[in-house]
Parts: structure tokens; C-alpha cells; sequence
């Protein structure tokens, strides 16, 4: 299954190849560290293996911040029009994350779970149908 997606601009590409869809996991997250990010209230990214990820086009520029629990936490976006491509903390192995709304068809992998929930806005509704986690990102 190949996944193509790219930045706003369209300067960065890149291509995910999955053996099956059950190797991504895409999730919602309400933590301030993702709001700040994003500008939007929560974030949406697909946990995938690196070896599934692949950039064709640019060359994302990189980030590092500590995620708010002493981990360093990665994301690279595109410097031109600013769209954050994809994240990854230093203790996630061999998986990275890709910002939902950057692939073409987002849809081909729909969200399965919550995080941060203890962190939603009032205003916002659950998602029916997914897990649901006070806090812990993995
Ligand atoms: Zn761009
Ligand atoms: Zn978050």
C-alpha cells in the first residue's frame, strides 16, 4: 500500500510503503506541546516504521524542543510555507509520525485513538469509536 503526501507548497514530497495498513496508527493529540506546534487545537499524526517513510522531493527542516517530560522531541517541516511533515521523539525506535493532514488521501488511514484527553478544550467532542487516554502518548 503506497501513501503519497507532501507540504502546502508542495517543495517537500515524500512516499510511504506499507505493507498493510494495520503497520500505521494514526492518533489525535490534545497536548499543549501539539497545539503549540500546529496552531489548532489538537494534532493529528500516523505512527509508521521509518523504513515505511521515505522523502522524494526537499529537504524538511528540523526542530528539537524537550516534549515538556525531559525527552527531546524532533519535527521537521517544510521552511518555505511552514507545514510540519512529520515528528519523532528520541525514544521512538524505529517508528516515526507523519502529520495526518500532509498525506493526499488522509483518509486511507483513519484515526484509532485519543491522547492527552485530560488536555482537550471543553468545546471539543470525543471522537466516538477510538481509545481514549488521559495522557501518554505511545
Ligand atoms: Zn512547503
Ligand atoms: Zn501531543
Amino acid at each position: 500500500m503506497i501513501c503519497n503526501g507532501g507540504c502546502y507548497c508542495g517543495n517537500i514530497r515524500y512516499e510511504i510503503n506499507l505493507t498493510s495498513p494495520d503497520e500505521a496508527r494514526t492518533s489525535i493529540c490534545h497536548c499543549k506541546n501539539c497545539k503549540k506546534f500546529t496552531g489548532s487545537e489538537f494534532s493529528i499524526a500516523t505512527k509508521l516504521p521509518w523504513k515505511a517513510f521515505r522523502i522524494t522531493k526537499g529537504s524538511p527542516t528540523k526542530h528539537a524542543s524537550d516534549n515538556g517530560s525531559g525527552t527531546k522531541l524532533y519535527r521537521e517541516f517544510c521552511e518555505s510555507c511552514g507545514s510540519g511533515i512529520f515528528e519523532y521523539s528520541e525514544n521512538a525506535g524505529d517508528n516515526t509520525y507523519v502529520f495526518y493532514g500532509t498525506l493526499d488521501e488522509p483518509e486511507q488511514l483513519p484515526p484509532k485513538g485519543e491522547f492527552f484527553c485530560k488536555s482537550k478544550a471543553g468545546w471539543m467532542l470525543e471522537v466516538p469509536g477510538l481509545f481514549h487516554k488521559q495522557e501518554i502518548k505511545q
